[in-house]
């Protein structure tokens, strides 16, 4: 177990945000874990971080930083249709996916190339291209972060939804989650509806796609839409896309006839979030070092040396003008620290 003392945040946060930590951690085991979360409880706050793509440092942060670099991927079991794969929390993302496709074992396949940690994964259960992370979601082990025991949680336990699980409500701040199994298809069958997937195959002219395939076309698609961070900080999508109730689409639907929506929970329907944010004219609006990116106005960008608190200012400014020209108050899918 590695700790520094008034550690930069800046390599480990895609925003590319010059936050300090007080002490950073780095663990590598559950027995790191319950290490460093014992020499946690001697500071005023603590939080665990796997790829930082999805967060965003407003301050320094006066505690300790938990690196989960907790790795390994393993099959752990099959039947005649599944198998069932491990894999740590620490394990980048997009690794695992690929690791599997190569093995042909179908399900992630349309969500390659997110960045992150597979423990932050179930978090908000991620998704992408038409698939979320709790259609290949088997069970997860999460160390509780004030008795260090270590707790299953199979699939109706995490009480998944869009971006939602019981780790961003009930469980808030009370787990870190070590390992996750997946189960996934040993006869794949590829899902090419959603986006321009099918497009892109054809473009190749690919008639009957592999999970490789899709994989393949999956990234090319995402490197030609999205910044890479590297490049341009950013975390992804800033907001969710709202769900709002029917009869309030349809009067949007009245003044802009072009606004599209898609089925969300409990008969509301889905609008574009980065539609939304182009009405009000903010895409590709630059504010001091921040602003919404020019091809996707849901992906707000740090031009270099933006601070949090700007970016937070941006956020809160278009959140109003989305407000004010739609009725449309929309949830920040990042998280703020
Ligand atoms: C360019 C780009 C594209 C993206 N595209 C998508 C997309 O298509 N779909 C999508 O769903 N998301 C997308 N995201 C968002 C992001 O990739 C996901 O939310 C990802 O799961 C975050 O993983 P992370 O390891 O970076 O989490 P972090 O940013 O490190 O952490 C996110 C939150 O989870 C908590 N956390 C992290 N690890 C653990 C753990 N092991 N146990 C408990 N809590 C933990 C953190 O404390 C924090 O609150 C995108 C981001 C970027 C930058």
């Amino acid at each position: 177990m590695k700790t520094t003392s008034n550690a930069s945040l800046k390599p480990y946060n895609t925003f590319g945000i010059d936050a300090r930590a007080k002490v950073l951690c780095e663990v590598h085991s559950i027995g790191d874990l319950r290490e460093a979360l014992a020499l946690a409880g001697s500071e005023t706050q603590m939080m665990i971080l796997g790829g930082g793509s999805n967060i965003l440092f407003t301050s320094d942060y006066d505690g300790m930083v938990i690196l989960n670099r907790i790795d390994g991927i393993s099959v752990v079991d099959e039947d005649e249709i599944h198998v069932y794969v491990r894999a740590g929390g620490g394990e980048p993302w997009h690794g695992l996916v690929r690791w599997c496709v190569e093995r042909n074992y179908g399900g992630m396949e349309n969500m390659s190339l997110i960045p992150g940690c597979v423990g932050a994964g179930p978090i908000q259960n991620i998704g992408a291209y038409g698939r979320e992370l709790k259609d290949i979601f088997f069970e997860l082990d999460a160390v509780h972060i004030e008795t260090g025991k270590v707790r299953t949680f199979s699939l109706a336990d995490c009480s998944f939804g869009y971006r939602e699980s019981i780790f961003k409500k009930k469980y808030r701040d009370q787990y870190v989650i070590a390992m996750v199994t997946f189960r996934l298809d040993k006869d794949p069958v590829v899902d090419t509806k959603y986006g321009s997937i099918s497009d892109e195959l054809a473009k190749r002219g690919i008639e009957k796609p592999t999970i490789r395939d899709v994989s393949d076309v999956v990234i090319a698609i995402r490197q030609s839409k999205l910044p890479e961070t590297d490049v341009l900080g950013n975390a992804g999508s800033f907001f969710k896309n709202p769900e709002i109730p029917a009869d309030e689409f349809e009067a949007i639907r009245k003044k802009y006839p072009e606004a599209r929506g898609f089925p969300g929970n409990g008969g509301k329907i889905k609008l574009y979030a980065g539609w939304l944010i182009e009405q009000c004219g903010w895409k590709g609006k630059r504010v001091g070092n921040t602003g919404a990116h020019k091809d996707q106005a849901l992906v707000l960008v740090n031009y270099g040396g933006a601070t949090g608190q700007e970016i937070l200012d941006l956020a809160g400014r278009i959140r109003e003008s989305v407000k004010k020209q739609f009725g449309v108050e929309m949830e920040m899918e990042v998280n703020l620290v």
